[in-house]
């Protein structure tokens, strides 16, 4: 059966406008700081986005499995109530630090830039911030990162992509995580990556398995480390 009718806001409604874009713009400025102070501290940046569930942490951790070895690897942590996560990537070896955003559901440059001054920069090479686990508003709030990362997973639906346009169309690399389970939960994902070029055609993704570590390499090619 057909939709009988699809609403959509007017332009002014639901929000007041304005002072959204006040908000936008204070947050690209912070963004701008955020990004000189981690310039001159000359540490790579990465915001990893995604739903609850995508992934994030288990990337996360991946990551800083295969790269503590090479650099010194910082994390922060972004989430709505617990320290759960964090704690997570702080055993794998990365010093880490926790913002619970309480009902925000995702991180500003406002609150990373609190976190950034709480951290020894000069004894940090690479940090990765683990965004709230949304995958709506993360896209207009950048954080000062060098890269913004955008993680999904298999079980997350064949129409998750077309859902969530903006964050793809913000996104500087795309993951499709959890291949493993791709044939047990018959989803194509060659289809979600067709999916993502429509939107955003010069996207890299790569596509891997946190679990068994398929692609991991590949990430990190990709992000240039
Ligand atoms: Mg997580
Ligand atoms: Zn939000």
């Amino acid at each position: 059966m057909d939709v009988d009718a699809v609403i959509k806001p007017e332009e002014g409604e639901v929000f007041d406008v304005e002072l959204e874009e006040d908000i936008l713009e204070a947050n690209r400025r912070l963004a701008y700081e955020n990004a000189k102070t981690l310039r001159k501290y000359g540490i790579r940046s990465f915001d990893i986005m995604g739903s609850v569930g995508s992934g994030k942490t288990s990337l996360i951790e991946r990551l800083v499995e295969a790269l503590k070895g090479r650099y010194r690897v910082a994390a922060i942590g972004g989430d709505a109530a617990t320290t759960i996560d964090a704690e997570r990537i702080g055993r794998r070896g990365a010093k880490v630090l926790q913002i619970n955003t309480g009902k925000e559901c995702h991180l500003d440059a406002n609150l990373v830039k609190k976190a950034l001054a709480r951290l020894d920069l000069s004894s940090v090479d690479v940090l990765f911030i683990e965004n709230v686990g949304n995958l709506i508003c993360p896209a207009d709030f950048p954080l000062g990162c060098e890269k913004r990362i955008v993680v999904i997973s298999v079980s997350e639906g064949e129409h998750m992509v077309v859902k969530h346009p903006y964050i793809f169309a913000e996104a500087d690399l795309a993951v499709i995580n959890k291949i493993d389970i791709a044939p047990i939960m018959n989803v194509n994902t060659s289809k979600i990556e067709k999916d993502i070029n429509v939107i955003k055609p010069s996207l890299k993704v790569v596509k891997a398995s946190c679990k068994t570590g398929e692609g991991v390499e590949e990430v990190i090619k990709a992000l240039g480390l």
